[in-house]
């Protein structure tokens, strides 16, 4: 084997993924468009996400700056040596990471230091197959952690919120996958695919589940029943009304797979991986004795390139009218003007914060004054030049539920007034929001170029020692577009489209397949 071009194209299957979504992907995603009525926020979102597509595209940028725990699948010919396999793809994931195609994003569970070259114990995740072909089959998907904690398994029988009791049998089967897409709201960045795994145990179903999603977007199952399951769960998953970031709307579910495994007679599992409309996930065939990459998969039939997305931004800003414009710092007056549904574009400062940063704040003064101060939940994609410049590579956001128990008690610690991030917050926070005067503001998930290009200049950085993605960046920005999706009034948009959509999921209690 020639391990050097095995490298080689290694590398190439990681740019790839990371910065070009597959062809059967963009179809789904140009379906989810032309079903979502224009002029909603919705609608905003997914010509933001193809805007965003096409100038990742255009870039070789990473689409989404969490670029996942990289998780290969390789089928070799009988003979060939898996280790020198394993070696090329571990050079490879730390090239592609000093060039910023992916982020840094192995972490010590203990301790949570970053290793900084996506390595480490368990990372990248490389698991084999022998086969009697005589190529090697490399798969690789890229799942970032807001889809990947939208996962849910279910264990048979069970109780399902509005949907009542599953049982141990098909028509349980289908209220499980219902509810996978109810409970995921928008916060696994919506409109997203399922794959879902019937049987095994706790672990093998959750690997089945996740094998779905290495599935064609547009294959047919060749059961009989999960056939019909799948084109069930098509028709009816988009009638909850979560829509695109979980705004309401129309697209709601771009894809279904189910496939399914023995199990014990004692267990009864349904397992569903979830994953954002960023839905990175290539496949290479090699040839075992060159290295070289024979064949790209998932690139059969229409290319769409998304060449429309800039001039539907364009046309989306222009029938903004209600469009807000917000200087940072940002006074408590402005802030409670604002309320639920608004459009705001912000120019100014702010200050990326996550999980590291939010603990950090709840028990030490901020590197920076606050007052009046934006909050972006970001772990960007960072490059320091030979000057020592740092230039922003991909900045969307992340899911902001996990800082849930800090936000609230931080924001009137500082006199923070606007929190961005993505899939809303809970009560706590948007009590706090009322009482203090602040907002929060929902980004396009998985939009990191687009918010990457918002950002004009890196003013600083504070608290490097929680690693890049964690760090304190001071960013300096100029129309930065996001929704007020909570307010000081109390309202939040995602508490209603959670209330209305188990009001929707309750309209599918009735057995459908007995
Ligand atoms: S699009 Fe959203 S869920 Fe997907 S990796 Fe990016 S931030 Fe995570």
């Amino acid at each position: 084997m020639n391990i050097a071009k095995l490298q080689e194209s290694m590398y190439k299957l990681v740019v790839e993924t990371s910065t070009k979504l597959p062809k059967d992907v963009r179809r789904a995603v140009k379906r989810a468009k032309e079903i979502e009525n224009a002029g909603t926020s919705a609608a905003m979102s997914l010509a933001t996400i193809t805007n965003n597509i096409k100038m990742a595209d255009d870039q070789v940028s990473p689409i989404c700056q969490d670029t996942g725990l990289p998780t290969f699948k390789i089928k070799t010919p009988v003979g060939v040596n898996q280790l020198e396999i394993k070696e090329a793809i571990r050079n490879a994931i730390v090239l592609a990471t000093k060039e910023g195609k992916l982020r840094p994003n192995s972490v010590d569970s203990l301790t949570g230091d970053n290793s900084g070259d996506n390595l480490g114990a368990g990372v990248p995740v490389i698991k084999f197959d022998q086969w009697e072909k005589d190529y090697i089959d490399v798969r690789l998907i890229l799942k970032g952690g807001g889809c990947e904690n939208k996962n849910i398994q279910y264990s048979l029988p069970c109780e399902l919120d509005g949907l009542g009791r599953a049982g141990r049998d098909l028509d349980g089967i289908r209220k499980c996958i219902m509810h996978s897409v109810y409970q995921a709201q928008g916060q696994g960045c919506s409109a997203g695919f399922i794959g879902v795994g019937i049987g095994g145990d706790r672990s093998s179903g959750y690997d089945l589940a996740k094998e779905q999603l290495f599935r064609s977007v547009d294959d047919v199952n060749p059961n009989e029943d999960l056939r019909k399951l799948e084109e069930y769960v098509m028709e009816n998953a988009n009638k909850l009304g979560i829509g695109t970031m979980g705004f309401g709307g129309e697209a709601t579910l771009l894809g279904c797979k189910v496939g399914v495994m023995n199990r014990i007679p004692a267990s009864f599992y349904v397992s569903v991986a979830y994953n954002c409309w960023a839905f990175r996930r290539l496949g290479v065939s090699v040839n075992a004795e060159t290295g070289e990459i024979n064949e790209w998969m998932y690139q059969d039939g229409e290319f769409i390139d998304f060449s429309e997305g800039e001039a539907a931004m364009q046309e989306t800003a222009a029938t903004s009218e209600g469009v807000i414009t917000l200087q940072a710092p940002i006074s408590e007056e402005q802030i409670r003007s604002l309320k639920v549904g608004d459009v705001v574009q912000i120019n100014g400062m702010m200050y990326t914060g996550r999980d590291a940063i939010h603990k950090y704040l709840s028990d030490h003064e901020a590197p920076v004054d606050l007052n009046g101060q934006v909050i972006y939940h970001c772990g960007p994609v960072m490059l320091k030049d030979e000057a020592g410049t740092w230039h922003v590579k991909a900045a969307g956001p992340t899911t902001s539920i996990r800082e849930e128990p800090y936000q609230g008690d931080i924001m009137k610690k500082f006199g923070i007034r606007a929190v961005i991030g993505k899939g809303g917050m809970g009560p706590k926070t948007l009590a706090a929001l009322k009482e203090h005067g602040g907002v929060y503001l929902n980004a396009i998930g998985g939009a990191a170029q687009y918010y990457a290009d918002c950002i004009k200049s890196v003013e600083g950085v504070d608290l490097m020692q929680f690693g890049i993605p964690e760090a304190m960046w001071h960013l300096s920005v100029e129309g930065f577009t996001a929704v007020v999706t909570m307010d000081s009034h109390g309202n939040s948009l995602h508490a209603d489209v959670d209330k209305s959509s188990l009001e929707k999921l309750a309209t599918f209690k009735e057995p459908v397949f007995k």
